[in-house]
């Protein structure tokens, strides 16, 4: 498996691909891979001639108090998984080739970013947008692949693709589950038995919110109050938000209409976790 750290050495790579007539498929990831992340590889494998898994722990999308400096980091075991799928390359830049000295630029997506995730993490999307632009400058992919767990990060990278007309396609994958419902995550390894076993809690309320719009349920708020009343059962989950938006939009809404993105973000413990469920009313 081929890791390349320099950004000039991965245009090098991709513009030789290019000069042959291969397509390119970029997964975009922060490592300690696992299947969530295959299921975007293997896509990317199947799509394209050419794929590109980059691996950076993106320091401009982590608050201040948050878990960058703990955050998983396993190059080796994530190298030897995406030569097993038949991913090419591995881009793992480190820091300082990502933000040189003196880089100033950002990319930020305004009111997409203000609710859900963005009201909780201020300036986590900006860091989002701007590494996941460079990242696409970079490899200058033909698609690249986001998984529907992050589904606030996958409207906004739509939109970024659309409003700076990139010639990308945006390709979303669905949500990648162990076999008893907990989304997968890279941060699932920060949690204890006990945590583990109050964060199946998560997809059992969202299950519920399904089944009660599923039942003609309209109002927002009762949706709302049904998933908090599920999760507040557990004394080891602490509720960050909890809340339905637009799917394109990310705005709030009061009354279903049509596709909703249905979505939460729970402490079990210190581990902040995020998951959704969307709504066809
Ligand atoms: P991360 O390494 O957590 O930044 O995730 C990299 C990409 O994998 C993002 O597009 C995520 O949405 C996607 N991803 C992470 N977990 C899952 C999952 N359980 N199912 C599907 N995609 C996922």
């Amino acid at each position: 498996m081929e890791t390349i750290q320099t950004v000039s050495s991965m245009k090098k790579t991709v513009a030789e691909w290019k000069s042959e007539g291969l397509s390119v498929g970029l997964v975009p990831t922060m490592g300690f891979l696992h299947e969530g992340h295959m299921s975007l590889i293997r896509q990317a494998v199947s799509d394209n001639d050419r794929v590109v898994v980059s691996v950076f722990v993106n320091p401009m999308q982590f608050g201040e108090n948050e878990d960058f400096g703990r955050y998983p980091r396993d190059l080796d075991r994530d190298s030897a998984m995406c030569a097993k799928e038949g991913a090419d390359v591995i881009f793992s830049p480190p820091a300082s080739e990502m933000y040189p000295s003196g880089f100033c630029g950002y990319v930020d997506l305004a009111a997409m970013t203000d609710g859900l995730c963005g009201a909780k993490r201020p300036g986590h999307f900006r860091g989002v947008c701007t590494v996941v632009m460079k990242l696409l400058n970079i490899a200058g992919p033909d698609r690249a692949y986001f998984g529907q767990k992050d589904a606030q990060q996958l409207a906004v990278v739509k939109r970024m693709a659309e409003d700076f007309n990139m010639d990308v396609e945006i390709v979303g994958m669905p949500i990648v589950r162990e076999a008893d419902g907990l989304a997968m995550s890279s941060r699932n390894s920060y949690l204890s038995g006990e945590e583990r076993a109050a964060a199946l809690s998560i997809n059992r309320a969202l299950a519920e919110a399904a089944k009660l719009c599923g039942g003609g349920c309209r109002d927002v708020r009762h949706i709302k109050n049904r998933i908090k009343a599920v999760l507040s059962g557990e004394p080891l989950l602490r509720v960050d938000y909890i809340e339905v938006a637009g799917m394109d939009t990310m705005l709030p809404l009061d009354m279903l209409d049509g596709r909703a993105l249905c979505a939460v973000a729970v402490y079990a413990g210190k581990t902040r976790l995020i998951d959704n469920v969307v709504l066809e009313a």
